[in-house]
């Protein structure tokens, strides 16, 4: 049996090796701007990026599944490139997020430089509208992507209109494809977005479905992101179970190879998602607050919870929490102070008031030093927002969150701690 490392995922997401078994192992992190091509069978590959890319070839035509990155996308087509000279037919966005669909110039360049005729992309309806509010809001997705995914991320001017490639060609509810006489379904989905798209290619029982599989826990929920779909995610897997794949190609992650291997994951994923939001609709139903429901601290039942392809390394469940409290209700946490709540810098110096700033920076290190970060960020920031020049504050609240961060497994929830901490130390510079 050969074995097949596949290194991919460099800032924490999946970190996985995989042989050709399918068993997974931890491996080392990499560097993201490496990308790996997996041959998965003959005419069946998948680029490993930052996000994946698939390729159905070798009947005279090939199609992509997603472009990758703005930074990735010639890696993706340099790479199937070694393999094949074959045309592009179709590139076919599973949803528009940036790490999938902005690397498409390389793939309309190659096509172009080859004298082929330039490729179809097709993709869900809903995508050009993603496409118009990313523009619109540019300078904001700047700020939560570069937030999100690290300061090495690249965003300078990647939400402008004039980079956006759009679709050529949408549709709404399903569409079929044929590539060389073979059949390629278009099924719409709601799931980490309203615009998603798997790929289902029958002949083959290949299933390339972008990130309704993300190798780890559904990331719905994300914090600074619209509304996402946890049911919805949850439905769409168990129609891509119903077809009984042999391969699915995710867009994050290993491929996943084996009827049953591809069961499991699909069956799980959904049972996951369904166990989250099915206790936060009992909990909305039975009268209870957002803010009660969040600290009801809603945990995955341990078997669901040891599955490795729900790590939440990336998401994780209190997000699936806010996200299905978002879905059903309005902003309103509950609590009355928070309705028109008083700005904080007045509550914080309220506070600091009775016990003095000098009690609650101690109280909050002794917090700290016996491990309960939270709470101790709970105070150590009330101290900085009665004053945001207080120094020993500043350094406080930074220590605190370098804690958190070190001990955050969610990739996402990391980052937003290591930035909050980065930002105070460059003010205190
Ligand atoms: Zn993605």
């Amino acid at each position: 049996m050969t074995y097949v490392i596949i290194r991919h995922n460099s800032s924490g997401m999946g970190d996985l090796t995989v042989a050709s078994d399918g068993t997974r192992n931890q491996a080392t992190p990499f560097d993201p701007m490496m990308g790996q091509l997996e041959v998965i069978e003959p005419g069946l590959a998948m680029f490993h990026g930052f996000a994946n890319v698939a390729f159905a070839y070798g009947r005279g035509e090939m199609l992509a599944v997603d472009t990758s990155s703005r930074a990735m996308g010639a890696m993706a087509v340099k790479a199937i490139r070694e393999i094949t000279d074959e045309p592009f037919a179709f590139l076919i966005y599973t949803h528009g997020h940036g790490d999938h669909a902005f690397g498409t110039d390389a793939f309309l360049e190659d096509a172009a430089s080859r004298g082929f005729r330039r490729p179809k992309i097709w993709a869900h309806e809903d995508v050009s509208g993603r496409f118009h509010r990313y523009a619109m809001t540019r300078g904001w997705q700047a700020q939560i992507n570069q937030l999100q995914f690290g300061a090495r991320a690249p965003v300078d001017g990647i939400f402008d209109e004039k980079s956006l490639r759009y679709a050529d060609l949408a549709y709404r509810d399903y569409q079929m494809l044929e590539l060389m006489g073979e059949a390629v379904e278009l099924h719409h989905a709601r799931g980490e977005t309203d615009d998603a798209t798997w790929v289902w290619m029958p002949t083959r029982r290949t299933a390339m479905i972008g990130d309704l599989i993300v190798s780890s826990l559904p990331n719905t929920g994300n914090p600074n992101k619209v509304q996402r779909f946890t049911l919805g995610w949850a439905e769409a897997l168990e129609a891509i179970a119903r077809k009984r794949p042999r391969y699915v190609l995710p867009g994050h992650g290993p491929a996943y190879r084996g009827e049953e291997a591809c069961q499991e994951l699909l069956i799980e994923t959904a049972h996951a998602l369904r166990f989250i939001h099915d206790e936060v609709v009992r909990r909305l139903n039975a009268g209870q607050w957002p803010v009660e429901i969040v600290e009801a601290n809603i945990e995955l039942p341990a078997d669901l919870a040891a599955k490795p392809f729900l790590a939440p390394i990336y998401g994780c469940v209190p997000f699936v929490v806010r996200d299905v409290i978002r879905c059903y209700a309005g902003w309103w946490s509950g609590e009355p102070s928070a309705m028109f709540p008083a700005p904080r810098r007045e509550r914080a110096a309220d506070i600091l008031a009775l016990c003095g700033r000098d009690a609650v920076l101690t109280r909050a290190r002794m917090l700290r030093d016996e491990g309960n970060l939270q709470r101790a960020l709970a105070l150590a920031e009330t101290a900085l927002n009665a004053d945001a020049c207080d120094r020993e504050a500043m350094e406080l609240n930074a220590d605190i969150l370098e804690k958190l961060a070190a001990r955050e497994r969610s990739f996402i929830a990391r980052n937003f701690f290591a930035g909050a901490a980065r930002s105070l130390r460059d003010r205190l510079k």
